[in-house]
């Protein structure tokens, strides 16, 4: 009965990722580093992030406080782990990939409602536990891959963070030895006075995961430099793994160089090995040519991103790596300076800093705090013809800008700012009107668009029919889409039926363009979004323009 519970055994093998001593360590960027460690010996890998917090997912929490809100294909809103994954494995993950303890209650309780656990008593162990693994198990049955990657998100000691472990300590059991690794990730300190290495932190980290019931069978000691002989030994002394089952990972200018450091350090042999994973000789040239580029920009440009969140540049980590993507295409490198909106409502001398950037962009957001400095730095770019990229808030906010000083409907505006403007260009979508409950009801995941051929999207995209990423409740009102047409603005990409407006362009400037929905969420290294491409291609050209211009003078 017991065992039935559990689902159908998989042929996946498992990798579990644990944390030590504090959070924010890079464990994302490690298992993601594992897993590129894998593919490139022609392993097939996947990636789970286990979040012991009580929401049932990252959609409803704030970005200053828990960073960006990661949005799946399958309008999945989830932790940004889940973007480290998709980019250093080129994945398409699925909402499975994120497993909440809100969601493992919800269905347990779901369960106990319905009468399914026959009237026994329900537990954190076995149900919880059981309904932990169940999940997991559900990932390796739905990728058919060889390894799935599981990263246990908070630190171990965590009250919240028991049940998961408690889970994966099982597996062991269940799975086999062979088919089972713990990887145990720890902050090693270097004393600033005597510029110490200290590993007393990780020791008691490993011992309170002993006390849980496992025991890892490889260490990676993060630090900011290489760690020295003698704290390996002491890491594999007191950690009771051989030394060379101590990796390190420390501080390089781009966390994309992370995997090739561990691997060079033995660490791709080591798993494939220990996990008896037939591989095959690496293949890292691609991934090597990439980090040469970002590495060794030939240029350089630089672009203002003004945010509601520019506080915490965790808010927009898949917009800055999408920076980096393009940047790498042709060889620049993208420095984003954050600013707060807010600045230019309050400063409005300010918006002249505009003009020393190559390129402004205007991210998501939410809600009226900051909105009126976004539009008016938009309105700049448009006037100054600075190029322009603008995504989802960026996108309604370009609009509104347009409606109310080209359209002159000076007191157009979006809902979600002033609900009762006379002009409401940006409006909620007729199926966002009834919707109370504010958890995963937005318009999510990916949707077809239309490319209007002739465009500068479709110069950009080579394709009439794309696929992209979304996550809002306010859209454009049809009631203004000829005026706005009229007033010059083009809509250059629609949904299927045609009713919504998804990308909007100006014919006549360097680079005008902005979406309703997230390039950025399929940028990968090597493979840039075509939209941050173009518009780090045009802020490049003017810049190199320009720079040309000053020298023929
Ligand atoms: N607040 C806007 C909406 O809900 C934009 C959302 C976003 O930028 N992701 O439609």
């Amino acid at each position: 009965m017991h065992l039935l519970l559990l689902g159908p055994q998989s042929m996946a093998k498992f990798v579990f990722v644990t944390g030590g001593v504090l959070s924010s360590v890079g464990k994302g960027i490690i298992t993601s580093s594992i897993g590129k460690m894998l593919q490139t010996r022609g392993v097939r890998v996947t990636a789970i992030k286990v979040d012991p917090y009580v929401n049932v997912d990252a959609g409803t929490m704030n970005p200053y406080m828990h960073g960006e809100v990661y949005v799946t294909m399958d309008g999945g809103e989830t932790d940004l782990d889940l973007g480290w994954y998709e980019r250093f494995l080129d994945l398409n993950l699925t909402m499975n990939s994120n497993i909440t303890t809100g969601m493992v209650y919800q269905t347990v309780i779901e369960k106990e409602r319905n009468g399914d656990y026959l009237g026994h008593c329900v537990q954190i162990v076995p149900h919880v536990t059981n309904e932990i693994k169940r999940r997991i198990r559900h990932v390796a049955g739905e990728s058919k891959v060889d390894v799935v990657l599981t990263e246990c998100g908070g630190t171990v000691g965590d009250i919240e963070g028991l049940p998961f472990l408690e889970a994966i300590r099982q597996m062991r059991l269940e799975e086999g030895f062979e088919n089972t690794l713990y990887v145990h990730v720890a902050l090693v300190p270097i004393l600033d006075v005597t510029g110490e290495m200290k590993t007393k932190p990780l020791q008691h980290s490993v011992n309170e995961l002993r006390r849980i019931g496992i025991q890892p069978d490889t260490i990676v000691a993060r630090s900011r430099k290489m760690i020295e002989d003698e704290a390996r030994r002491k890491i594999a002394l007191f950690g009771t793994i051989p030394e060379n089952a101590v990796f390190c990972s420390y501080n390089v200018k781009t966390i994309y160089e992370v995997p090739l450091n561990l691997d060079k350090q033995g660490m791709g042999a080591f798993i494939v090995d220990r996990l008896q994973v037939q591989g095959q000789e690496p293949e890292w040239s691609k991934w090597k040519s990439f980090v040469e580029t970002v590495l060794k920009p030939r240029h350089s440009i630089k672009i203002l991103l003004v945010g509601k969140y520019a506080g915490l540049t965790d808010s927009y980590v898949s917009m800055s790596e999408a920076f980096r993507h393009a940047g790498a295409k042709c060889q620049t490198e993208v420095a984003v300076n954050y600013v707060e909106s807010e600045r230019f409502e309050k400063h409005p001398e300010e918006l002249e800093t505009l003009r020393d950037y190559d390129g402004i962009f205007v991210p998501y957001g939410f809600g009226p705090r900051g909105s009126s400095g976004k539009i008016v730095a938009i309105q700049y770019a448009r006037e100054n013809d600075i190029p322009f990229l603008g995504i989802c808030y960026g996108f309604q906010l370009a609009v509104v800008e347009f409606a109310r000083n080209v359209c002159r409907l000076e007191s157009a505006d979006s809902t979600e700012i002033n609900p009762s403007t006379s002009f409401p260009v940006i409006d909620l979508m007729p199926e966002q009107h009834k919707v109370k409950v504010k958890g995963a009801t937005m318009r999510l995941g990916s949707h077809k668009i239309l490319v209007k051929r002739g465009t500068l999207a479709h110069s950009l995209y080579k394709s009439e029919e794309i696929i992209e990423r979304h996550r809002h409740r306010f859209e454009v009102n049809p009631t203004y889409i000829s005026t706005l047409e009229k007033g010059g603005l083009v809509f250059s990409g629609r949904s299927i039926d045609g009713k919504r407006m998804e990308v909007l362009e100006l014919p006549g400037k360097i680079f005008f363009l902005a979406s309703q929905y997230h390039g950025e969420f399929r940028s990968r290294p090597g493979k840039p979004d075509p939209e941050y491409y173009g518009f780090v291609k045009a802020c490049l050209d003017r810049k190199l323009g320009e720079s040309r211009l000053r020298l023929n003078s």
